[in-house]
């Protein structure tokens, strides 16, 4: 099966139209996972088993099918590939063994959202560098915008895992939750989210396809809204929850 280019441009607009869908769904329905994991929405799945399966395609569909094209692979798709496997072995092994989340569980509802998202996000990424990109990205690779893309893919990656680690900390001794304080928590409530969306952002202005950009509109669609549940859930829980702390943007929003 070969796609065009239309196509992938026809999949790469329906991408950004469902993660607009996504941005209107998830700000009225809180998803139901983590703080916020509810019954009602089929099987339970235990937590870290779910985000292993969960994430799983995003982590082998996007080098497998760049691989499989016929396109050689230059600098640009392979420092693309080695940012999303760097990004993705975190997000699909390391972080759901280290998260301290035993006994919860999360419902199937979520796991299979998450597989559809990650299917075709992770197809259309690896399409487009096996099989669409025409090898002229490799000429700009100390271009601003490949730079810049770089510097925030990084910044967003390491403030992303800092965060992660630091709301992993606080169950060393206790099994709830707990108001995260210090560093950028002392500003906004979650700096992991804010990590990863800077993360995206860089990535699509790095990459500079629609494939790319798409992702980056899907994140930012999934986590503002997650974001600002997790900040109304804290200040449902917590009397003395800090009143300036902002919820994914320091100062703003
Ligand atoms: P959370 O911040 O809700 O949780 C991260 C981990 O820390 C969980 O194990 C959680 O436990 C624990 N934790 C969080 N807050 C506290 C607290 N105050 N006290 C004690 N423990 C706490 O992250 P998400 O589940 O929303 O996301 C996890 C990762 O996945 C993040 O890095 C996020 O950026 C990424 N992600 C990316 C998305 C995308 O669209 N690209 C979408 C969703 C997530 P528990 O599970 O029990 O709540």
């Amino acid at each position: 099966m070969e796609f065009d280019w239309f196509t992938l441009f026809v999949l790469g607009w329906i991408g950004i139209g469902l993660g607009t869908l996504t941005f209107l769904v998830v700000s009225k329905i809180r998803a139901p996972y983590g703080r916020h994991t509810q019954e009602g929405w089929g099987i339970m799945i235990p937590n870290k088993l779910g985000w292993i399966i969960m994430e799983m395609p995003a982590l082998l569909l996007t080098p497998i099918i760049a691989l499989s094209g016929p396109n050689e692979l230059d600098q640009y798709s392979l420092l693309l590939i080695s940012l999303w496997v760097i990004h993705y072995s975190n997000r699909t092994i390391i972080f759901p063994l280290r998260i301290r989340t035993s006994g919860k569980k999360m419902p199937i509802t979520i796991i299979l959202s998450a597989i559809f998202f990650n299917s075709v996000n992770g197809f259309v990424n690896g399409y487009y560098l096996g099989y669409i990109y025409d090898g002229s990205m490799k000429d700009n690779m100390l271009s601003a915008h490949m730079i810049l893309g770089l510097l925030l893919f990084f910044m967003g990656f390491y403030i992303n895992n800092m965060a992660d680690s630091k709301l992993i900390s606080l169950r060393k001794n206790s099994t709830g939750y707990q108001i995260p304080r210090g560093w950028l928590f002392e500003y906004i409530s979650c700096p992991n989210h804010f990590g990863e969306i800077i993360e995206w952002m860089g990535y699509a202005v790095l990459a500079w396809n629609l494939p790319a950009i798409s992702f980056a509109v899907w994140t930012l669609s999934n986590l503002i809204p997650r974001t600002l549940n997790h900040h109304a859930w804290y200040n449902e829980h917590f009397e003395d929850y800090p009143k300036n702390r902002k919820a994914v943007i320091p100062k703003i929003l």
